[in-house]
């Protein structure tokens, strides 16, 4: 018998997973080309050359046992050098190798950082919508994940609601931008308008309430839009990262989080977090990733690919009459679904062989998410099935 806590938690599991599964059975019945799987964020650029350069120099010039072996739990030194670094260097900040720890991929540092905060019974405030796995990570630890309604104007979050929701129990606010499912990434306004919330209420609750920020798409931009450094919004911030797909490296699971030395209680959150990948069960992240990505910081994706797909799919929906809100950054497009029940509308996009997640799985219903992390071809391919969906709805 599977305890009862797991079977809520595997009755609530991902829907994103089983249409991905849903989806390599159709193209096994129809054949691939005509599936058009925008279900799953798994990049579709494949990572740069220098990050197979680099594995296959480690594993062939370095001594085996310093790249196979244990180290500190937060990782090897040299290598949160390498990252704190690399920060100060882009956003002129002043981390050294005791404001990095090294994870397993944001979920890893999600679940590491949740570990060390949460109480049973302490709330975690987020915006929806948001990664459905939020609600996971936080009920890990027997905390409550406090939801934020959506600003369905422009995505930005809803910040009249976040006052309302803070109570002494408010351990943390949880936040996403680049944004999945969105694309929106959070504004510069809208970031010192929240750290003036929680500064004032940090002070009316005595209590410290720290916003830890979800990165995993942070170069992920298109154009000339830039993503703000949270750190210097607000005093009590902690970053996740990942390189699941900056580098399209989501099945190596590598990551980091930076906890800023000016945050309260830093040195026993920093310790702590340290303590937490042992118990966890990560013990700590990936050796060979760890040395792979300390060389590969200045690398980057190939975003020309993703905004091509972008503006292929959000001129092709738009022009057969949806409405979108056009991304930012990440690869996800939302859209409004044309009648209220995103579920039915998703299952209805199954008849072209289109499969898209409703906006509830998000905390956002009436909405879908596409992920356009796809080949060029699935989205050209794809627009003239959205078309008759559309016009099945009269659109
Ligand atoms: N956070 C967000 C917002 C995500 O979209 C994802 C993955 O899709 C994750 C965290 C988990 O990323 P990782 O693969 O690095 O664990």
């Amino acid at each position: 018998m599977i305890s009862k806590k797991m079977v809520g938690l595997v009755q609530g599991s991902s829907v994103i997973r089983a249409m991905f599964e849903e989806g390599k059975a159709l193209a096994e019945k129809y054949g691939a080309e005509n599936v058009y799987d925008f279900s799953l964020g798994n990049p579709n650029v494949p990572a740069p050359k220098a990050v197979a350069e680099a594995m296959i120099d480690i594993l062939t010039k370095e001594d085996p046992l310093y790249v196979h072996g244990y180290m500190s739990n937060a990782g090897f030194p040299e290598v949160r050098k390498a990252v704190a670094e690399s920060l100060n260097q882009r956003f002129a900040t002043d981390f050294s190798s005791d404001n990095v720890v090294m994870t397993v991929g944001a979920a890893s540092g999600l679940n590491v950082i949740f570990k060390t905060l949460l109480d049973p019974g302490d709330e975690v405030i987020t915006f929806a919508p948001y990664f459905g796995e939020y609600r996971n990570y936080v009920a890990n630890y027997d905390g409550r994940l406090i939801e934020v309604s959506p600003n369905t104007v422009d995505f930005q979050p809803k910040l009249s609601e976040l006052s309302e929701k803070i109570t002494e129990k408010t351990k943390a606010v949880l936040i996403n931008s680049p944004n999945n499912p969105t694309g929106v990434v959070y504004s510069e306004e809208t970031l010192k308008k929240m750290a003036d919330i929680l500064e004032a209420k940090q002070k009316e609750f005595s209590s410290s309430i720290y916003l830890v920020t979800d990165e995993p798409y942070r170069e992920l931009v298109y154009g000339d839009v830039e993503v703000p450094f949270v750190t210097k919004y607000y005093r009590n911030t902690i970053v996740g990262y990942s390189f699941s797909k900056s580098l399209s490296l989501p099945g190596e699971r590598i990551g980091y989080l930076v906890i800023p030395s000016k945050i309260d209680d830093y040195e026993d959150i920093f310790a702590a977090a340290g303590v937490a990948t042992r118990i966890l069960g990560y013990v700590n992240a990936p050796s060979l990733q760890q040395l792979t990505i300390a060389r590969c910081l200045s690398e980057s994706t190939d975003l020309s690919y993703y905004e091509r797909n972008r503006n292929e799919l959000y001129n092709g929906l738009t022009g057969s009459g949806f409405t979108c809100q056009r991304p930012d950054g990440a690869f996800y497009l939302f859209m409004k679904t044309p009648i209220e029940d995103d579920v039915e509308f998703c299952n209805d996009a199954k008849k072209y062989n289109i499969l898209i997640v409703p906006g509830s799985t998000f905390g956002c219903a009436g909405y879908t998410r596409i992920a356009y992390c796809v080949a060029y071809e699935t989205i050209v391919n794809a627009l003239p099935k959205f078309r008759q969906l559309a016009e099945d709805y009269g659109l």
